[in-house]
């Protein structure tokens, strides 16, 4: 008998790291959870560890992690903050790790894992659009795959599975569009929390629905389908396809194009990722291509949604612009989300704080971390501001 994969999952609570619960429930001794680490959602996580019996714990704040520890069976080891979450990747108990973390919150752990030569599961592409370089780096000389687990970048994954990367002439990145694909310029100006929120294909977090509505989601791809697959910005082109059957596409040199098609459920990449190179028997429905009956497709509309031409921008620029542009957009996300912006200002307070940064080429994680932490506090300053002349 084969033993079971043992997995450490980082971001359990969310939406990604549910899901990767349901993918492992439903294959009884093929994995064990090794290890749960997540934010702030102590009433969940405390279900999973009665659940799943991790043998390592790891909650976001020491205070949390107090709150739980009554509960714990003695055996289990209980640690915090992103010192807990490098020290579970590192375990020679652990095979697998799936980064399932939100934002930026799990850098110096995704690298961690990559040099004790773990297999990285990785939904987090935050991290790769902040620090791409150092991370597949650090990948290529430690000989480790990152699969990965956000749907476009897991199609092309597998489409490139045993072809030669320098015969692919160009990727192209499926987006539904988002909720406000329809919404007149004029407006956008007025749009509400739960208009940007009510996502039309995907069921997601939070913070990624409202990217999905800017179209800062694709941007980041962009970004994240750069580093993933070598590929220059130029190479990538999005295209809006509102029915999310092809989850992405690729067109070789020769003009031949490879499409991946599935239903729109997360746990379709996740469980390709946990079983790769192996796939496991459907967890998620079939797709019925007949009762879909048509795939459209159409480019999108980068007045409306500025995002997507700030990200290229990033995309094409330094190093540091990505890195910037990731804290900015995470900042202002976060106040609209809280109601303190309106939905428009997000590309506008980014685009000002990138244009305000002290740009730097290939940053170490020290310089990493510092220019995110920059783009945060500029960006809060700026909102802090907002009555002044920055914004109309
Ligand atoms: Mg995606």
């Amino acid at each position: 008998m084969i033993p079971p994969r043992r997995i450490a999952i980082l971001g359990s609570t969310g939406s990604i790291g549910q899901n990767t619960l349901n993918v492992i429930r439903a294959f009884p001794g093929q994995f064990k959870v090794t290890a749960l680490a997540a934010g702030n959602n102590v009433e969940e996580f405390k279900r999973q560890v009665d659940e799943w019996r991790p043998d390592w714990v790891c909650l976001a704040e020491k205070s949390s992690v107090e709150k739980i520890l009554p509960a714990l069976p003695s055996s289990v080891k209980a640690l915090a903050g992103e010192q807990g979450m490098i020290e579970i990747v590192q375990r020679k108990e652990v095979d697998l790790v799936v980064f399932a973390t939100t934002g930026t919150w799990g850098v110096a752990p995704l690298l961690a894992a990559i040099q004790a030569k773990k297999q990285v599961a990785l939904a987090n592409k935050e991290s790769l659009v902040m620090a791409g370089r150092i991370v597949t780096d650090a990948a290529r000389e430690n000989g480790v795959k990152i699969i990965p687990i956000d749907s476009e970048h897991s199609a092309i994954f597998q489409i490139l599975n045993g072809q030669d990367p320098k015969e692919l002439h160009r990727i192209f990145l499926t987006c539904s569009g988002g909720p406000l694909l329809h919404v007149a310029k004029e407006q956008l100006k007025e749009v509400t929390l739960e208009q940007a929120l009510k996502h039309p294909r995907w069921k997601m977090g939070r913070k990624i629905t409202i990217d999905s509505s800017t179209l800062m989601n694709k941007g980041l791809e962009i970004i994240e389908a750069k580093w993933l697959f070598g590929v220059t910005p130029d190479q990538v082109q999005v295209v809006i396809h509102p029915e999310a059957v092809v989850h992405s596409m690729v067109e070789y040199r020769d003009g031949s194009f490879m499409a991946q098609m599935g239903v729109t459920d997360m746990k379709g990449p996740i469980q390709y990722a946990l079983g790769y190179p192996h796939r496991l028997p459907a967890v998620t429905e079939r797709l019925n291509l007949v009762e879909v009956g048509k795939l459209s497709f159409s480019l999108p509309d980068v007045d409306r949604f500025p995002c997507l031409r700030i990200a290229y921008q990033a995309a094409r620029g330094g190093d540091s612009d990505a890195t910037v542009m990731n804290g900015a957009n995470d900042t202002a996300v976060e106040a609209f989300l809280e109601e303190k912006i309106r939905w428009n200002e997000i590309p506008e307070l980014i685009e000002t704080v990138l244009s305000r940064h002290q740009k730097c080429e290939n940053p170490g994680l020290a310089r990493i971390l510092e220019l995110d932490r920059w783009a945060r506090e500029e960006t809060t300053r700026l909102i802090g501001q907002r009555s002044k002349a920055w914004v109309s």
